[in-house]
């Protein structure tokens, strides 16, 4: 019979050295017979001299070297796409080994570079006024693909330049994929044998999970919310799914209860929609509801996509918004649309066939 001589090896796949935390490498290590020690060599090479070819890590013998190559690889994004947007900004879309893609926005001013990173493919929540929620969600990120979107944004840009921040605001709702979103923050902020970035400059931006607000606590990243509405009725329109399952008291309850660090504050995002939410007596609510909170706010002009029923007020209507919150003694900053033209900006993620 033609197949009688094959034999059926089995084929096993090589590991990923980056989808291992620190607890799966050192016991993968001591599997191997090496010593504790290894490990903290190994994510040293991963995260702070960001090699991408186990060849290069050489204070590991070469017999070492080869016998990690033989089972294990550096498995980052397969095919990266950038395109740049006039004002500098620039969009990254990372091919996932599955097939699916996540965006990343990489956002120069002035002296600072700042990281906008996705946590999901699409989002379960069904925010009206975002493009990512149209998708749906596709699925969870793993701990490794949203470090690797950090990785390979790095290694694009000048030796001389690094990031100076992360948000997490980009594709999806992080606070729904939190288990690997801290194991992302630590690998990211550990400075043994992590990246060594700082928690205080990164920010996690959430729909409203008031539930899972305890976990984000001990990261020490900072807090960022995206309120959009100044009544229950307004947020149930707008933030149908979140706001069924933490209405707008619930959530604001659990703002006030969130254990802030001295010197530290909550961020309130507010998306400005013309005719829905922009006018002065939607910006005379907020005293009352922010009341007690230490906090500044962000107002983000609504970015425009193809089918939205929703427009971005005018730059008078916005500066009115502004003036009247700053009257209510509030620290509040218009957030500039960045990226519009790669659809790069706020709610505009998504649209992977531009
Ligand atoms: N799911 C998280 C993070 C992603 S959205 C969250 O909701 O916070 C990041 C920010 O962009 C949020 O404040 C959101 O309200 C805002 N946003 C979404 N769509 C937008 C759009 N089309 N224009 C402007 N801002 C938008």
């Amino acid at each position: 019979m033609l197949y009688d001589s094959v034999q059926i090896v089995p084929v096993r796949k090589p590991t990923n050295l980056l989808a291992m935390d620190w607890d799966d490498m050192r016991a993968w290590i001591s599997t191997l017979g090496w010593p504790p020690y290894r490990a903290k060599q190994i994510l040293c090479w991963l995260y702070q001299k960001r090699v991408t070819h186990i060849s290069d890590m050489t204070n590991l013998s070469l017999s070492d070297r080869s016998r990690l190559q033989a089972m294990a690889t550096i498995t980052r994004a397969t095919n990266v796409t950038i395109r740049q947007a006039t004002d500098g900004t620039k969009k990254f879309l990372l091919e996932l080994a599955d097939g699916l893609e996540v965006e990343s926005v990489l956002i120069p001013e002035g002296d600072r570079l700042t990281l906008c990173v996705s946590t999901q493919v699409g989002c379960t929540l069904d925010c009206d006024f975002c493009l990512t929620g149209k998708m749906g969600l596709k699925r969870n990120l793993k701990a490794h693909e949203i470090v690797n979107q950090v990785l390979t944004v790095q290694d694009h840009i000048p030796l001389k330049s690094r990031l100076t921040s992360l948000v997490f605001m980009g594709m999806g709702e992080p606070l729904a994929n939190m288990e690997e979103l801290s194991d992302a923050i630590n690998r990211l902020t550990n400075a043994d044998w992590g990246v060594g970035m700082s928690p205080r400059r990164m920010t996690v931006s959430t729909a409203g999970l008031a539930s899972r607000f305890k976990e984000v606590a001990p990261l020490q990243v900072n807090l960022a919310i995206s309120l959009n509405a100044t009544t229950n009725v307004q947020r149930d329109a707008l933030m149908p799914a979140i706001n069924k399952l933490h209405p707008l008291s619930q959530l604001l309850k659990a703002c006030r209860e969130y254990p802030l660090q001295i010197g530290r504050r909550l961020t309130f995002e507010y998306v400005l929609l013309a005719g829905v939410n922009d006018s002065i007596a939607d910006a005379k609510r907020f005293p009352k509801l922010l009341d007690g909170i230490r906090c500044k706010i962000n107002l983000i002009p609504f970015n425009e996509f193809h089918g939205s029923a929703y427009t971005r007020p005018s730059d008078r209507v916005i500066e009115q918004f502004q003036m009247v919150l700053r009257q209510a003694g509030f620290d509040v900053f218009i957030r500039k649309s960045r990226g519009r033209d790669v659809l790069g900006a706020c709610g505009q993620l998504g649209d992977l066939q531009l």
